[in-house]
């Protein structure tokens, strides 16, 4: 029987933010994953660590407390990160007037974010495509970092810093406090088990996660092959479809407008979910996405439409020297309806979090460091 303080249960960013905010707090730790590396939607995603789209406030106060930590992971592991910014970019008037809404009460709600004019647009980005630019929204405060680097690094950086002990290859199939069960014959006696299973709601808990209200949703990705030259796109990028999908906009008084306009014109694009945004990784790879499509919805099999959708949108926004995908996936993620994390504890001293939705690589670190500073040692 080995023993430890606490067991996180998958090593997806969730529950890397869990054991290192554990270990961090003086605990032994051993971080199990079922899979030999991780691939669930933490490898899956843009890399975007995106406080702009978080409401005005706590929220995004928690998002810039999980940037710092970013920051500090990508110093002490050896991650790659761009603190590259981002630039919402707006070709239609009614984008515009959301943008001049949300400058001007930005700075009071938290935001570093600047209205810019065409002209300062194309100097941030030059690949803005300048057809009908009307300006852009430049924030400072988004960091791109390529998720499977990082995710793959994390637990090495774990184990080497703070000693937590990696399982990888090993579902846990049932917990009993002391012990957890394993599929590999180990045996493992800990004092608080915290479990981040991402869309696994079969395995562990399924009755609280089927009460959860938790919903899956199906997005659609792309990457280019590396721009040719090492050309960089500067920050990254959004377009107005973006402005309807984060909350930080959700209170602008011109918002219903875009929204009826964008009903209007591109049913095909809200009935699918999409909102275009483009990330750059260290390799030059362009990852470009997304769509949403939730729980009865969701397909095993990709629609071409929904990646041609995008790509259409995209070329409005910006032109890229290669705008040609070489590589699509998918990418499910859980989401709460009305909380931007779910926690329970099903039992004594297990706790799940989950439900992060699109904004795990944004929030799980904060998340982390509060359900630690309240829990303390074991
Ligand atoms: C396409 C896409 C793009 C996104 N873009 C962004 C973005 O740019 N910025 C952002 O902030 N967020 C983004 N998100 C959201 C973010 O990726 C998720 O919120 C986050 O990755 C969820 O992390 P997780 O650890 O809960 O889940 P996962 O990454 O799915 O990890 C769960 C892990 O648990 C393991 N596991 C499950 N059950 C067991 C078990 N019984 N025993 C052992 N191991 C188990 C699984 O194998 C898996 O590795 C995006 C999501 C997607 C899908």
């Amino acid at each position: 029987m080995q023993q430890a303080d606490v067991a996180i249960i998958g090593a997806g960013i969730v529950g890397l933010a869990q054991a290192w905010a554990a270990a961090r707090g003086g605990n032994s730790v051993v971080l199990f994953e079922r899979d030999n590396r991780a691939q669930g939607a933490s490898i899956r995603n843009f890399g975007m660590v995106w406080p702009i789209g978080q409401p005005g406030g706590e929220m995004n106060a928690r998002a810039m407390r999980s940037r710092e930590r970013w920051l500090e992971a990508s110093a002490k592991a050896g991650i790659w990160h761009d603190p590259c910014g981002s630039l919402h970019v707006v070709h239609r008037p009614d984008e515009l007037a959301v943008l001049e809404e949300f400058a001007a009460v930005a700075p009071a709600m938290g935001f570093e974010a600047k209205l810019l004019t065409p002209a300062e647009t194309l100097k941030k980005s030059p690949d803005t495509n300048p057809k009908g630019l009307l300006g852009g929204l430049w924030s400072p405060t988004e960091v791109c970092v390529d998720p499977r680097q990082a995710v793959a690094r994390m637990p090495a950086f774990l184990q080497e810093t703070y000693g937590v002990k990696l399982r990888f290859g090993t579902t846990i199939q049932a917990i009993n406090l002391p012990e957890v069960a394993t599929t590999t014959g180990e045996r493992w006696q800990v004092r608080r088990a915290v479990v981040c299973s991402g869309t696994d709601f079969q395995t562990l808990y399924p009755e609280t996660l089927a009460a959860s209200d938790i919903r899956r949703c199906k997005l659609q990705m792309m990457r280019t092959a590396p721009q040719p030259g090492g050309h960089r796109i500067g920050p990254m990028l959004a377009g107005g479809l973006t402005l309807t999908h984060y909350a930080a906009f959700a209170n602008c008084l011109s918002l219903p407008v875009l929204k009826k306009r964008i009903a209007e014109e591109m049913p095909e694009i809200v009935k699918h979910g999409i909102h275009v945004m483009a990330s750059q990784n260290a390799l030059g790879e362009v990852v470009i996405g997304d769509s949403h499509e939730y729980e009865q919805d969701i397909e095993i099999f990709d629609k071409a439409r929904i990646d041609e959708l995008i790509l259409d949108y995209f070329a409005t926004m910006a032109r890229l020297p290669d705008m040609q995908p070489a590589q699509h996936w998918n990418g499910i993620y859980g989401k709460h309806p009305s909380k931007p994390i779910f926690t329970a504890e099903p039992s004594p001293n297990v706790h799940i979090v989950a439900g992060t939705g699109g904004a795990g690589m944004t929030l799980s670190f904060a998340y982390a460091d509060e359900l630690w500073a309240a829990w303390g040692k074991c």
